[in-house]
């Protein structure tokens, strides 16, 4: 990933780990073992999708876009109210497997279902984030929180994400925080998605503060801040009603991996740039491009240092849980930004925010041996044919297991 191309290449695997890297004649000198000859192909990093909910992959063209965020909340509510915990099950299975035939080998998924975690066994590398609600319960958001641990624990690698500033309470939000901080696990939510949520939290006004207010909601938060002030304040970085006191504060976000930041206000901007260290953020373009959000501001982002990955979201909202689709939109809608550099969101950035970039999202030696083979012919950019690509992968190995293959001539 940060090196050329090697012409010939080989990686040489021992367990699950990659332990040599370099031409073919070199490594074949340097270790014993069997040889898999994959080809005229591409070897790469596995992809890691950086935030998805496999839970509705079932959901797949079934809510076509609505007029309104909140009209779109409507629609996904009263198609899970018809899905049973069986068809959660089999659209996680599912799921899984889409991904896999896409080149994605390490996954961050959400689930509200954490109950079911112990009857998946996932084939490619899964950090499995409880999707906490506790709108219609706030006053059990510990019980909520404490239920899904117990649940993730029997996981290698979990976190917690509260949902939304919306649909989460604050008590929740400080639990998760809490036990991040002690437990070193990985955070995530949704914040300042749509234009409607600024509405919400900045004017106490607008459809999505309506429907909540209607469903029972507090509101008491609303009409002041942007959601990015309130995420910044709820979290434990100071507080209104001296909001810059939060900037000197300036305590590490190490642990928040914040997905979408579509809507900031210019103020927001100057929260963004006195954050330190940086929070990850996910991008989700073909979600993004579902919801006709605004503008995504990727330029401004990258300048001030944030480390931003791509995920696929969920195909409640997205039409495949392919990250080289995913790849391809953000291009369409970025040109100026290289291939390369988006290669590396699917890989070394995500990678970062799962704070394992010493062992995924790059084939080094000593790396987890998580590839992916993809055909390739003779023609000019490297980085633009891996862009291109839009079959599933020829060959793909997770933690030194070969999980996919197709027999050499049959697709390329
Ligand atoms: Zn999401």
């Amino acid at each position: 990933m940060d090196r050329a191309p090697i012409e010939n290449g080989a990686i040489a695997v021992s367990g699950n780990r990659i332990v040599d890297v370099g031409r073919f004649d070199d490594i074949k000198t340097r270790n014993a073992g069997d040889t898999v000859d994959l080809g005229e192909q591409l070897l790469l990093p596995g992809l890691i999708n950086a935030h998805c909910h496999l839970d509705y992959t079932c959901l797949r063209g079934k809510i076509p876009p609505q007029k309104s965020f909140t009209d779109w909340i409507r629609a996904i509510n009263a198609k899970k109210s018809e899905l049973s915990p069986k068809d959660y099950l089999a659209s996680i299975n599912d799921g899984f497997e889409q991904a896999k035939r896409f080149g994605t080998t390490t996954i961050a998924n959400l689930t509200a279902f954490p109950e079911l975690i112990s009857e998946i066994q996932p084939s490619i590398r899964t950090w499995w984030l409880a999707e906490l609600i506790d709108i219609r319960a706030p006053e059990r958001a510990n019980e909520l929180v404490d239920a899904a641990i117990e649940e993730l624990k029997q996981t290698a690698s979990w976190g917690l994400a509260p949902h939304a500033l919306f649909t989460a309470s604050k008590d929740l939000f400080q639990r998760c925080e809490g036990i991040a901080q002690r437990e070193h696990i990985l955070l995530t939510t949704h914040l300042a998605e749509s234009r409607e949520e600024m509405e919400m939290f900045h004017d106490a006004s607008g459809r999505l503060y309506e429907f909540l207010k209607n469903i029972g909601r507090p509101m008491d938060d609303c009409g002041y801040e942007t959601p990015l002030e309130r995420f910044w304040d709820l979290i434990g970085r100071g507080g209104p009603p001296n909001r810059p006191s939060a900037i000197e504060v300036n305590r590490p976000y190490p642990f928040w991996i914040v997905v979408h930041l579509n809507e900031l206000a210019e103020s927001d901007f100057d929260l963004l740039e006195q954050c330190h260290p940086k929070f990850h953020v996910v991008h989700c373009p073909r979600s993004h491009n579902y919801f006709r959000h605004g503008s995504f501001a990727f330029d401004r982002l990258r300048l001030l240092g944030f480390n931003v990955c791509l995920g696929t979201d969920s195909l409640a909202s997205n039409e495949s849980l392919s990250l080289f689709d995913e790849m391809r939109a953000f291009q369409k809608n970025f040109p100026q930004v290289s291939p390369h550099e988006i290669l590396q969101m699917a890989t070394v950035n995500p990678a970062r925010a799962l704070r394992n970039e010493n062992t995924l999202g790059q084939i080094r030696p000593g790396f987890g041996a998580d590839l992916i083979a993809i055909p390739c012919s003779a023609s000019t950019n490297i980085f633009e044919q891996i862009l291109g690509f839009d079959a599933p992968v020829s060959w793909a190995m997770v933690n030194g297991k070969v999980i996919a293959s197709v027999p050499r001539g049959a697709d390329c």
